[in-house]
């Protein structure tokens, strides 16, 4: 069986009670019409925990990732890290500390408060033995340098949503670090991101959707989902002058060999696809299906 795995997705972030995606039971149906197997769901604050550990309570195949997003911090760090280690220590399904990181785009007023939080994080992440998620926008520099000198490489992890250059990617690689590409490798505009593509070696890619943000062509513009990482990945397997196939092989791999597991350990759940929105299904899919995996 061939895996695909969307390795970072915020299941609790979908707008699950409309027109779009209805239910939970339904996004991960889809995924898995799509061939998308696995699935990593972050929560971006101690709060988003709970509401994404209940949503997802029915799903081995979705594992989970708990940490501080730098854009949730508000004036200082207010947050105890043993109300981390508790949640950590009660629930296996939790295999990543992030998303944690800093962000210069949005938000370049608090960046201490961010850079403190940062490094907080790393320290975490070694006490709990768990790969960090790394968020970097605009903050190259300060991302690389914390990384560095809280020695992050001991527990490694994925630069999330790649979108800096090659230099910053050089520097993560030699850490150690995963990078994992989103929807933007297939936006137009985004020929540096493809030419961090190119540099990538193949056993440090990962792909995800970062939805509900991000869908990727040519479902740009409406709500992202997991089913979607089956484009970004279409994609880059064409770019790359790969079968679909394989790309999916070797990202799958990737993720086994990062958080030192294996997937045919956490098997999907049985669904029916009779039941699902065929019109929807035709709407959001057509391309999917048609990835012979
Ligand atoms: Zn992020
Ligand atoms: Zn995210």
């Amino acid at each position: 069986m061939t895996y695909l795995v969307d390795s970072h997705c915020h299941l609790a972030s979908l707008e699950l009670n409309g027109k779009g995606a209805s239910t939970v039971d339904e996004v991960i149906k889809r995924a898995h019409f799509a061939h998308v197997t696995h699935m990593l769901c972050v929560a971006c604050e101690l709060a988003d925990y709970e509401p994404m550990a209940k949503l997802t309570q029915n799903y081995s195949e979705v594992f989970l990732a708990l940490g501080m997003h730098p854009l949730n911090l508000k004036e200082k760090v207010d947050y105890q890290e043993e109300d981390f280690v508790k949640i950590f220590s009660q629930d296996k399904r939790l295999i990543a500390l992030g998303e944690t990181g800093l962000d210069y785009f949005y938000d370049a007023n608090n960046a201490k408060v961010q850079q403190e939080s940062f490094i907080r994080q790393i320290e975490l992440a070694k006490v709990l033995h768990k790969p960090l998620i790394i968020h970097a926008r605009e903050a190259h520099h300060d991302t690389v340098n914390i990384l560095k000198e809280h020695q992050a490489y001991d527990v490694g992890g994925i630069m999330h949503c790649y979108c800096d250059g090659i230099e910053m990617a050089r520097q993560c690689l030699d850490m150690g670090f995963y990078i994992s590409f989103s929807g933007i490798a297939t936006f137009k505009g985004s020929d540096n991101v493809r030419e961090v593509i190119n540099y990538v070696p193949n056993d440090r890619l990962l792909v995800e959707t970062d939805s509900p943000y991000l869908a990727p062509v040519p479902v740009r513009g409406i709500e992202n989902e997991p089913a979607f990482v089956a484009y970004t990945l279409d994609y880059i397997a064409n770019y790359k002058n790969m079968s679909v196939q394989e790309l999916a092989t070797i990202t799958s791999q990737n993720f086994e060999n990062l958080f030192k597991l294996k997937l045919a350990d956490y098997p999907i759940c049985e669904l029916s696809f009779e039941d699902m929105k065929q019109d929807y299904m035709n709407y959001k899919l057509e391309k999917a299906r048609q990835l012979s995996l």
